[in-house]
């Protein structure tokens, strides 16, 4: 059985988050979405309301499940005995950080293998931070994020709610 986690911060989950996931989902048995608590990238939206967010988005995938994380990434999949890490390369400006990861990661675990996921071509430029710049101009990026999550993310990311 291949168990493989997503790692990010997802604030908030985009359409291009929601595709990497649905295609890991279709190449693992089982996916879990890691979300990363991450302080120190300051996120605009709390750890649980980003977990419920992406849970609403991903009701269509019976394999999939979110999970949240405080600590490092390599030490849980170490612990849950999970060796596959999926990521997202758009650019080739994401390239050199991922490699610097991945290499990173397989050197505290060396059993770890990063699969990396190219999004349709559409999702390509889209990022979290673009949704949150637009959100925060009040512009319109609903079709930038699931739509099952779009109104907790407008009501959060509001310009009236900084
Ligand atoms: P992190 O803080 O780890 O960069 P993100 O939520 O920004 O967390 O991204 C998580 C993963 O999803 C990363 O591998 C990132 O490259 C990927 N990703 C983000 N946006 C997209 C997108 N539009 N298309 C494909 N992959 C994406």
């Amino acid at each position: 059985m291949k168990h493989a986690l997503y790692p990010g911060t997802f604030d908030p989950i985009t359409n291009g988050h929601l595709d990497i996931i649905e295609r890991a989902a279709e190449i693992f048995h089982r996916l879990s979405v890691v979300v990363a608590r991450n302080d120190r990238k300051q996120p605009r939206i709390p750890l649980d309301e980003r977990m419920e967010l992406i849970c609403a988005s991903v009701a269509h995938c019976p394999n999939v499940d979110v999970v949240g994380l405080d600590g490092l990434l390599i030490d849980y999949a170490r612990k849950a005995g999970i060796d596959y890490v999926v990521r997202g390369l758009r650019a080739v400006s994401d390239f050199e950080y991922e490699l610097q990861l991945a290499l990173m990661n397989r050197q505290m675990y060396d059993r770890i293998e990063t699969i990396f996921l190219m999004p349709r071509q559409e999702y390509i430029f889209l990022s979290s931070n673009m949704v949150r710049e637009i959100a925060a101009l009040g512009g319109d990026f609903q079709r930038f994020v699931p739509g099952p999550a779009y109104e907790r993310i407008r009501a959060r990311l509001a310009p009236t709610n900084s």
